[in-house]
């Protein structure tokens, strides 16, 4: 296929400054939670962004001095020059396909804790950023920079850059934005200083504007220098001369930078999740700095739409479409929208996993992608897979995310495929969920494997076909997969924490009677234990239908685990934007006649009740492994059905996030003709050096 003409202009050439980007598709610094330790697995999660087509492939945050540490959270580093080579092996598989490489140089400044190296914070007055919000607090605060500081500061970038240079590094990042290093300087209320790099906006954007000129001298010959420029906060300061200091700043530094990358402050604004935004929002910060600069400007906007990015272009918005999620849940966009195959994108969801992993300090996972972090360890690629047997049969029950992610990628293999699912419709939960207010776009992953399996001649699909455990035997086929799923429970926690019996009786509902359609009887209580997405989102769901709606949880806070996914203050702020009313703290211990009786979870004795309608309990869910069980009950009767395997994946086998199924599926998949769920599992190992 060949690719939409209309999408050609994504495909121009941009100039950077000395180099050239080979098209318009640019993959933003962004985490990866690889840190310096795991370099394949960075080189490789980046390759294949290369290869897939993005044409500048960029770094997450690299530390360019002890002094900005923000461990334990996995950040990438060049403090000397034995550092180099971690990054060389990631700039080499970028530009064994075409792209340009970057690396986003960074100093946290006042805003990192140095936690591992212990050098005291430096900022630009001592004045401590975020100090309010538990997530951040450290127990040191900083210190204001002396004029000494700051040239040693610049002389740290100016080292960090030759060394990117000697890296191989193609376009060199100023990080300026996220409340980090040059960005305090900029900030009227976090810089106080009275010398020359405080007071006025001259005085203030003096030292951006210091870095700029020498790492420029530096290494400008060679590499393209970039700015990375958060405009959110500084577009409400009103300016003297424009319309405020975003605009001001931007026209004063205008073409002294190769490129502006421009982003909001706030990192849980930035990635909001597609429950709190649409595709493109950050427009409204980004749109007024290309009519400043003659620079070409970035910036992202979870673009996963080829008409979109060409209208970002075409309405002078943007010269390089930015992604950091789109290009995780699909490293060959680019390629897909080149060959015409727009059909086979994987489009991201919005739903922030990919987040959550860096929280967790671990590679980034991510709900769309099972293959992401997985490239270089299980040598998983996200587009190519070995070929399998055509002779041989696989069943799968059940056509959920596990479920259909199996039958996609056996039949990608090539496997003589069936897939029954008892219901009519396909995507099990994800069909479900994704009827849930804000949560539309989870439905792209039933969709983008649906719209595979049907291009595919060896994958039979039966909707409305309940199997039982006769009919899997009777099937003839090589292999079997149960994918049946999970189900909420009504089981609740005792005093202690632990789960125990559910309450029965009328007016107690479990999301999925709430899914399918049951009316709760108002006012209704939401008892979360569960602290992800779902008890909100049925807050939502039953406010909008007019019921007075309470949440009750053990946590601090509604949805609690959300704050791994940048997702928790939206939600408490669309709570509160809905009157709907929250307990925290407390156990629900009993529920008859309209009243739920509630314990503190730090004092049993300390007791109360909630009169209420309905209640409906968030909580556990349990396996619907009955299939499985049963047909495992005897292996004999497996064998004499010519059935080598049967395997529980998914939900079925251990309940868990959509990004779970969609993994379990694949590594099926992936697996189903070796027997070994793990296969290559490859480690990185730490170098020993010797003290000089
Ligand atoms: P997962 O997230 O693990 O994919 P889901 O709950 O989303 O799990 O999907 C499980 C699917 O399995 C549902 O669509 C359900 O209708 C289907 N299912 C459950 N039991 C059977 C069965 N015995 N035969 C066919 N399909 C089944
Ligand atoms: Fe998108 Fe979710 Fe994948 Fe992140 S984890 S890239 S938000 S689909």
């Amino acid at each position: 296929m060949s690719r939409n003409p209309r999408y050609d202009i994504l495909f121009e050439p941009v100039t950077i400054g000395p180099v050239t980007a080979p098209n318009r598709f640019y993959q933003t610094p962004h985490a990866i939670g690889t840190g310096h330790q795991m370099p394949h697995t960075r080189a490789a999660m980046r390759e294949v962004r290369a290869e897939g087509g993005w044409g500048v492939v960029n770094t997450g945050y690299c530390s360019i001095h002890p002094s900005s540490d923000d461990a334990p959270l996995p950040y990438s580093r060049l403090w000397d020059d034995e550092d180099i080579k971690v990054h060389a092996l990631m700039v080499d598989a970028v530009h064994r396909h075409g792209a340009l490489a970057g690396v986003e140089l960074w100093h946290g400044g006042g805003g990192s804790a140095n936690r591992l190296t212990r050098v005291t914070p430096m900022s630009a007055s001592g004045i401590s950023s975020n100090s309010t919000y538990p997530g951040w607090i450290s127990l040191t605060s900083s210190r204001p920079m002396s004029r000494q500081d700051i040239r040693e500061f610049r002389g740290w970038y100016v080292d960090a850059a030759k060394r990117a240079r000697s890296a191989g590094f193609d376009v060199v990042y100023i990080y300026a934005g996220m409340g980090y290093g040059p960005y305090q300087f900029l900030l009227p209320w976090m810089n106080k200083r009275t010398d020359e790099y405080g007071g006025c906006l001259d005085n203030r954007v003096r030292l951006m504007r210091e870095i700029l000129e020498d790492v420029k001298e530096a290494v400008g010959q060679s590499c393209a220098i970039a700015v990375r420029f958060s405009t959110n906060e500084l577009l409400d300061v009103p300016g003297e001369t424009l319309e405020s200091e975003a605009h001001e700043i931007v026209s004063m530094l205008a073409d002294l930078p190769d490129l502006w990358d421009v982003k909001s402050a706030d990192w849980s604004v930035e990635t909001a999740s597609a429950r709190f935004s649409e595709e493109g929002a950050q427009e409204p910060w980004n749109s007024f700095v290309k009519p400043l600069t003659s620079k070409p400007v970035v910036g992202v906007g979870r673009f996963t739409s080829p008409d979109y990015m060409v209208s970002q272009i075409k309405r002078g918005i943007l010269d390089l479409i930015g992604a950091a999620r789109p290009s995780i849940a699909d490293p060959f966009l680019p390629k897909k929208i080149d060959e015409g195959r727009e059909d086979e994108i994987r489009e991201c969801i919005g739903c922030n996993i990919c987040v959550s992993s860096y929280h967790d300090g671990v590679p980034l996972r991510c709900t769309q992608n099972p293959t992401m972090g997985e490239e270089w360890r299980r040598n998983w690629h996200p587009e190519r897979i070995p070929p399998g047997d055509p002779e041989q049969s696989i069943l799968i029950v059940g056509a959920g995310p596990a479920g259909l992610e199996c039958a996609r990628a056996l039949g990608q293999r090539g496997f003589t495929v069936t897939l029954a699912e008892a219901g009519r419709e396909l995507g099990g939960r994800v069909t479900i969920e994704s009827k849930l207010p804000g949560l539309a776009t989870w439905a792209r992953v039933r969709d983008y494997r649906t719209n595979l399996i049907q291009t595919m001649a060896n994958v039979d699909v039966y909707r409305g076909s309940e199997l039982s455990a006769q009919d899997v035997l009777d099937s003839g086929c090589n292999h079997a997969v149960i994918a049946t799923g999970a189900k909420w429970s009504a089981e609740i926690l005792g005093t202690n924490g632990y789960p125990m019996g559910g309450f029965e009786g009328g007016g107690v509902f479990t999301p999925d009677e709430i899914l399918a359609g049951a009316e709760p009887e108002g006012p209704v209580v939401i008892y979360d234990f569960d602290h992800y997405y779902m008890g909100s989102c049925l807050a939502e769901l039953l406010c909008k239908r007019g019921l007075a709606v309470t949440i009750v949880t053990p946590a601090n806070a509604v949805s609690a685990w959300t704050f791994m996914s940048n997702e928790l203050v939206r939600i408490r702020e669309r709570m509160l934007d809905l009157d709907i009313a929250t307990v925290f703290e407390q156990y629900a211990t009993g529920f008859s006649k309209g009243s739920l009786t509630l314990a503190s979870i730090f004092r049993s004795h300390d007791v109360g009740s909630i009169d209420c309608g309905s209640l409906v309990v968030v909580g556990i869910k349990t396996a619907n492994d009955r299939l499985f069980r049963e047909l495992n009950s005897n292996p004999d009767r497996i064998a004499n059905a010519g059935i080598s395997t049967v395997r529980s994946i998914g939900d079925c086998r251990a309940p868990g996030t959509i990004a779970h199924a969609v993994y379990a599926g694949h590594e099926c998949a992936r697996t189903i003709d070796t027997g070994d769920s793990l296969g290559r599992f490859a480690l990185e190992r730490p170098l020993i050096s010797f003290k000089s």
